[in-house]
């Protein structure tokens, strides 16, 4: 493999292209490369077996192919400059796909020490052990979907995958014995009710799986698309599991605690000040998922933000409060 893919913002902060960045990522976003399309159909996905969009895009990113020597030089520079704190590595389902990803992490380790991450659909205990082996730090293992059935219609059987959701909670679990930890993630969007997403963040989350949250986006030339909905209503569950999620890993809150008036979040379950002091320090609308990871514009539109790349503003605050659209008794004090 010669080659490997990087979005645009890395490359940006690479030095290898001329691009103006808002906020640079603090993760350098990799893919092994391959002109094949992967074996899986995930409907969603660019490069699913089925689809005819541009192999280049991962969600609204452009991953770019790049000589892989280049790449590799550069990222122990940034890293050791402090431009970047990790490298993420996507894989994608190809006939040499593990020895192309094994060759990629060997390359980054030779170079240097930066914390790695490789996101992986699930693999077998022996190249878990191989994967530690190699120092990688996180492992992830991208559930997507957060119901079953959601699953098998974007992912599972259904669309001729290889992929079940029984062997993606398996690989998670394998995963989270050999690493201690694991990570996941979870598009949001794709016709789960709040109730859904907030009741499977937990218990992935009693099983020391953390989630990484990310927006469905429809990529044109993918084979499938969510039936159209306001976008207050896109956002307002967006924001609600968001800030669900973030009482949930910080021990605020339990799903228990939480009521829904038919699966739709009506009651977080904290005092409204401590609700407020959340929403006001803004922490929980940042990008989730691994450490140092920033995630710049990977779903987001400069009108339509749903992962903040660092703690919003007082602008940008005051808007999540009315996106949040929760019971005005609970915003009392800032919402009339
Ligand atoms: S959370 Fe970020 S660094 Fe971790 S696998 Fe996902 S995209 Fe990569």
């Amino acid at each position: 493999m010669k080659k490997v893919r990087a979005s645009m913002g890395t490359l940006g902060v690479l030095g290898l292209e001329m691009i103006k960045m808002d906020t640079p990522p603090t993760t350098a976003y990799l893919q092994i490369y391959t002109e094949k399309r992967c074996n899986a159909n995930c409907q969603f996905c660019a490069q699913a077996k089925g689809s005819s969009a541009d192999l280049k895009h991962i969600a609204r990113g452009m991953y770019i192919p790049y000589d892989i020597a280049l790449v590799v030089s550069r990222l122990s520079m940034a890293y050791e400059r402090g431009y970047l704190a990790r490298a993420c590595i996507q894989t994608a389902l190809y006939n040499t796909w593990w020895w192309d990803t094994v060759h990629l992490i060997k390359m980054i380790r030779e170079n240097c020490s930066i914390p790695i991450s490789l996101s992986v659909f699930p693999v077998s205990n022996e190249r878990l052990e191989v994967i530690k082996s190699l120092k990688v730090n996180e492992i992830v293992i991208p559930l997507d979907a957060c119901t079953p059935e959601l699953f098998n219609m974007v992912k599972g059987k259904s669309t001729g995958g290889p992929y079940s959701w029984e062997t993606h909670l398996d690989g998670i679990k394998r995963a989270s014995g050999i690493f201690q930890k694991v990570g996941t993630h979870l598009m949001i969007g794709l016709g789960e009710t709040d109730e859904d997403a907030i009741r499977l963040i937990q218990e992935l989350w009693k099983d020391n799986v953390n989630t990484a949250l990310f927006s469905y986006t429809y990529i044109p030339g993918t084979q499938f698309e969510v039936a159209k909905r306001q976008q207050s209503e896109i956002i307002r569950h967006f924001r609600v599991v968001q800030l669900a999620r973030h009482l949930i890993i910080e021990k605020l809150a339990q799903y228990r605690d939480m009521r829904f008036e038919n699966n739709i979040l009506i009651d977080l379950g904290v005092e409204e000040d401590l609700l407020l002091s959340v929403i006001e320090d803004g922490g929980a609308f940042q990008t989730t998922g691994c450490p140092d990871c920033n995630r710049p514009m990977a779903n987001e539109t400069f009108s339509l933000m749903f992962n903040f790349p660092k703690k919003p503003e007082d602008g940008e605050k005051e808007k999540i409060k009315r996106e949040l659209g929760l019971k005005s008794s609970i915003l009392k004090k800032d919402i009339p």
